[in-house]
């Protein structure tokens, strides 16, 4: 007999809507949800319909295993759990009272019961706020820049509207290769006659529509993001194009704003950013025309030493020409992993509890301490370490322990030389459902159920809260996350982590989380369509679209003064070229799932470097021919794609393989702000093999 299961996709924040088809306690199938709601409107990309695949993998992790004599040994869950918790309290025993020898990473793939659980171990249990996760290397600044312009870091509107948008401003986001059902809502919109301004330092699928369709497609220079906003912005203000009801009545600091764009003219960003000034001007043109005109970004935008002022950047343009508070405009990150949002909703991050509540703030720590059982004035009060300066702590020596879960960082993370010299030098706990690249590195592995053998919730781009479902018993003697978190802090002498169902975690969650405070597990269960936030209570339907009016979360919206600032790293005689890196249709984040599905890994098995003819031809490089990519970082060796996708100077990389690990190369430089490292721009040169 087959069973079919309801349950949201693992893989992008689109969160498309999937039946898991079951047949004698295997997941043998994926299809799309066609009968009820689905964000994907009954489609699923080539990852959706294979996610079953790596669920019953032979190498998924299935036993618990200890670090003896050099080597990962198989152990009981008991003598596991004994050996983590024996080790936690030695290292804190050694240096009482000091919050910043241990550190816990929770993981964008979890569930939003499972990040609830693990942010409150490490603030209840080890009294520390070193707790964060991938959402710092890809969304933090727009945590950060959306907050301080709008008063809430989040897409501001639904994935629906973008088809009702008549233009889409798509820039450093490969939309179509990295959300494609939300692609497919920006081919509606050309359908029904929307342009397109698509800017990427990439010839993207999008770029080449956009023109097609009578709109503008410009690739302009990794780093010089905020010099075309600034530029486009310049012509809206001198030729009176803004909407100057909304900009008077619903935002403050224009003047601020007007000054510091009059600096950057479009014919001054043309030389900067690399591409034709009459570009610029139509592209400001078409924008300021827009009736509904959606912003859409990604990580072209956000992974820069200047991430922030990227993002304010864009909601600037959006305020100036009333793009926001509407149907179908905003600003609108779209985020890459299938929970992050939701893990920075409920507090996966150094600086805030869940619902944003910032660390800093005593009455926030006596509320959390209250409901959490704890003394508030044990908490922590000050900001923790952020995911880069973790792994600085762990090779000077001053972070003694990192608890990983379901984080890979020696793929994931910039300077991978560096961070394995610091997970070499930690007592390292990797919780996981594979054995990654972070796991071999591990004194003690914690085998983790996948999301096909839990139940929870994910929250999507949208801030929409859906339903995961179990559809197996957990594989071999794995538990799920949430379980595994409370029995290690049970160890440790704490109760307020024991839970028989992910249920009680958001009963919790609802009073802990003002903007969950009405997404409840009774409604969730019964509405099928699940709840965007904010919903602060149990009558509240949801919000499709925030700032309604102009009634902006902090008030009224700010326009922040961002100057244009040049990347931290730039090309030079030694290293003549600039290295972006970023993902492709076939594959996730760092690999660990995708390329444990036959499928996947059939249509692209290894990495690769995207290289321009002319720079291929100048170095005598043929197309498929092994070359060695060098930064000042590192090196590594792949083969080089020919391609009009990059210009001259510029070379691609993407950073799912691990053998191929573009990340050996990044620059950790971070954006002040954020902490968000400088993926996209840094110095890079090819050699011949
Ligand atoms: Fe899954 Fe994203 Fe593809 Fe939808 S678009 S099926 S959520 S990977």
């Amino acid at each position: 007999m087959m069973k079919k299961i309801k349950t949201t996709c693992v893989y992008c924040g689109t969160g498309c809507q999937v039946y898991l088809k079951v047949q004698d306690g295997k997941v043998v199938a994926t299809k799309p949800v066609r009968d009820g709601f689905n964000p994907g409107h009954g489609k699923l990309c080539i990852k959706g319909w294979n996610m079953h695949e790596f669920i019953n993998s032979p190498e998924r992790l299935t036993d618990p295993m200890i670090r003896k004599n050099g080597s990962l040994k198989k152990v009981s869950w008991d003598e596991a759990i004994q050996y983590v918790v024996d080790n936690f309290k030695k290292i804190m025993a050694e240096d009482p009272g000091n919050n910043r020898i241990l550190a816990c990473l929770s993981s964008a793939k979890c569930t939003n019961e499972e990040n609830y659980v693990m942010q409150k171990f490490a603030r209840a249990v080890l009294y520390t706020n070193n707790v964060d996760h991938c959402a710092r290397l890809c969304h933090a600044s727009t945590v950060a820049g959306l907050g301080s312009a709008f008063g809430s870091g989040a897409m501001t509107n639904s994935i629906d509207e973008i088809a009702d948008a008549d233009v889409i401003y798509i820039t450093g986001s490969n939309t179509n290769e990295q959300h494609p059902l939300i692609g497919t809502q920006i081919l509606e919109a050309l359908d029904k006659g929307a342009k397109l301004v698509v800017a990427d330092p990439r010839t993207i699928p999008l770029s080449e529509l956009a023109v097609e369709h009578g709109g503008i497609a410009m690739t302009h220079r990794p780093g010089t993001d905020v010099a075309l906003l600034n530029a486009i912005m310049n012509y809206i203000i001198s030729n009176d194009l803004y909407d100057k009801n909304f900009v008077e009545n619903y935002c403050e600091n224009f003047e601020g704003l007007k000054k510091v764009v009059s600096e950057m003219t479009p014919a001054k960003a043309a030389k900067i950013c690399g591409v034709n000034e009459k570009d610029i001007i139509e592209a400001a043109k078409i924008i300021a025309d827009a009736k509904a005109c959606s912003l859409i970004y990604s990580m072209g935008i956000t992974q820069h030493s200047t991430g922030t002022d990227n993002v304010k950047s864009c909601a600037n343009l959006q305020m100036l020409c009333g793009n926001v508070g509407k149907w179908a405009t905003g600003v609108n990150p779209l985020r890459g992993q299938q929970n992050v949002q939701g893990a920075c909703d409920l507090g996966a991050l150094a600086n805030v509890f869940s619902s944003y509540q910032k660390v800093v703030e005593a009455d926030k720590r006596e509320k959390m301490a209250k409901i959490w059982g704890i003394d508030a004035s044990k908490m922590d009060d000050k900001v923790g370490l952020t995911v880069v300066e973790m792994m600085n702590a762990a090779v000077d020596g001053t972070l003694k322990c990192l608890w990983v879960m379901g984080e890979n960082p020696m793929v994931s993370d910039p300077d991978i030389n560096h961070v394995r010299k610091g997970l070499k030098k930690v007592f390292l706990v990797v919780q996981d459902i594979f054995m990654t690249p972070t796991a071999e590195l591990a004194d003690v592995i914690l085998p983790a159920a996948s999301f096909a053998e839990t139940e929870g919730t994910f929250t999507n781009t949208e801030r929409r809260v859906q339903m995961v479902r179990k559809a197996i018993e957990p594989i071999g003697n794995t538990k799920p996350d949430w379980e595994i978190v409370g029995l290690i802090a049970k160890a440790m002498g704490y109760n307020g982590l024991i839970y028989s169902h992910p249920k009680e975690i958001m009963d919790e969650i609802n009073k802990t989380t003002p903007i969950y405070g009405g997404i409840t597990w009774d409604r969730l269960e019964k509405n099928e369509n699940g709840f965007q936030w904010p919903c602060p209570n149990p009558s509240h339907p949801g919000t499709i679209y925030l700032h309604k009016g102009g009634a902006f979360s902090r008030g009224k919206g700010f326009f922040n003064e961002c100057p244009f600032i040049e990347p931290a790293e730039l090309p030079d005689d030694e290293y003549p070229l600039i290295l972006s890196t970023g993902r492709i249709l076939w594959h996730f984040h760092t690999g660990t799932m995708s390329r444990r599905s036959p499928t996947l890994n059939a249509r692209v098995r290894e990495g690769y470097v995207e290289i321009s003819k002319e720079d291929a031809n100048d170095l005598g490089i043929l197309d498929g021919e092994k070359v060695k990519v060098k930064s000042r970082r590192g090196e590594i060796a792949t083969k080089a794609k020919i391609t009009h996708r990059v210009k001259k100077g510029l070379i691609f990389i993407p950073f799912h393989f691990k053998e191929a690990a573009a990340n050996v190369l990044t620059n950790p430089a971070l954006d002040p702000i954020a902490k968000i490292p400088e993926y996209k721009v840094c110095a890079a040169r090819i050699e011949k093999l």
